[in-house]
């Protein structure tokens, strides 16, 4: 009885603020329709503002990290509490806004509903209510923030509508207190249509040329796009990111020499240093690489930080798609482009993994694009 009792209360409370945002949001609606620009869905609302909220709860356990000693990514470090919690609210929030939608992500509760994980269990409840706060009437119980996170184990595929999350991308990043991603996707009908990308360390100034890295900053900053709509850039913490953001658009080089590129860290698994470097020589490029943990690589591309993001895992590593659907539209509905190495558009219809050749490239124009798919194909033989 008590149980069924609380989760009537969580609906009401959760319905009452879908009617308010509802209301908020059809003023927005009507503030747009003197332009000819197409409107972001109320999808994209809600994924933008879940992606907010899940971004302090990521800010608050980072700074924390800084003077914990459990910093690895093991059974109940506070990353690992981070990751859970992150994906529970992301879930729970779009389960009761906009339940119709379907979720592929990273997580899962399997082993935290054993016996052996009811102190994780415990400590991601607390975190997840106490973000949740002033949002619901009553405290989720353990199965509740448990089947949250479950939501996520379905496989994705072709057909309906389901986001795909990473609830921190760049754990590195993370647990280095440098930068990282809350990465939401909507995939409708096997098409990537919308991206959210959360970098709560990403300073709102663009990366001055021939920097080697890029420092962190509060409040990050938020970048939403659907197809047909653009890309909004706005700072994390904005009221409405939607409203109060601005379009972005990637930068134009007019010759492939000009250009600049990011890569991962040399402690990423994808990073391939060399072969990177062996493509920026034969384009003739002289800036050196940027290197950002995490998807923030593909928000800083569609901001016109730099020109090209540069991956290539080895022959042995499946890409997922959690960690590239936000990162893809944000960077094409900005002007960039983005496929795998050997020219093929990314397929985010298959389930949860991505199959690629030679790696991954997103540039800032087609024919950079062009010139870069040139570029591999010659390197990767010379070096066969
Ligand atoms: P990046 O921040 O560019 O290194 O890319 C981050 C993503 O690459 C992560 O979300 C992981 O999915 C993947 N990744 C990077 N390094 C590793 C690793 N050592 N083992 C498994 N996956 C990794
Ligand atoms: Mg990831």
């Amino acid at each position: 009885m008590r149980a069924a009792a609380l989760r009537s209360t969580v609906r009401v409370g959760v319905r009452q603020i879908s009617q308010h945002r509802r209301a908020r949001n059809m003023v927005h609606v009507r503030a747009q329709s003197t332009t000819d620009e197409r409107r972001y869905p109320e999808r994209m609302h809600h994924a933008a503002r879940a992606v907010q909220l899940v971004s302090k709860l990521c800010r608050s356990i980072q700074s924390s990290l800084t003077t914990s000693e459990q910093v690895s990514k093991s059974d109940d470090s506070p990353v690992t509490v981070a990751d859970f919690a992150a994906q529970a609210v992301i879930a729970y929030v779009l389960a009761k806004e906009v339940p119709e939608v379907g979720l592929v992500a990273e997580e899962n509760a399997a082993e935290m509903r054993l016996d052996a994980g009811a102190d994780l269990r415990a400590r991601v409840t607390a975190v997840v209510n106490e973000t949740l706060s002033g949002l619901i009437d009553a405290p989720l119980s353990e199965v509740e923030v448990m089947d949250a996170i479950d939501r996520g184990t379905s496989d994705g595929g072709a057909s309906g509508a389901f986001w795909i999350l990473d609830p921190i991308d760049g754990t590195k990043g993370f647990i280095n207190g440098r930068q990282y991603a809350i990465a939401l996707a909507l995939m409708e009908d096997g098409e990537v249509t919308g991206g959210v990308l959360g970098c709560p360390n990403m300073p709102s100034e663009k990366i001055p040329r021939g920097a080697t890295e890029i420092p962190t900053a509060s409040p990050g900053c938020l970048f939403v796009a659907y197809k047909g709509c653009g890309t909004t850039a706005s700072a994390l913490d904005v009221r409405s990111p939607l409203e109060d953001g601005v379009k972005v658009t990637t930068m134009k080089v007019k010759n492939a020499s000009e250009a600049t590129y990011m890569e991962s860290w040399g402690d990423s698994v994808v990073a391939a240093h060399g072969f990177t470097n062996a493509l920026s020589d034969a384009m003739g490029m002289t800036s050196p690489p940027v290197r950002i943990d995490s998807m923030a690589k593909y928000a800083a591309l569609a901001r016109g930080d730099t020109n090209m993001y540069l991956r290539f895992p080895p022959k042995t590593y499946r890409e997922k798609v959690w960690d590239h659907a936000a990162g893809a539209i944000v960077v094409q509905e900005a002007g960039g482009v983005i496929t795998d190495g050997s020219g093929k558009p990314l397929d985010f219809s298959k389930g949860r993994f991505l199959d690629i050749d030679i790696g991954i490239v997103a540039t800032s124009t087609p024919e950079l694009h062009a010139k870069l798919l040139e570029t591999i194909a010659q390197v990767a033989q010379q070096q066969q």
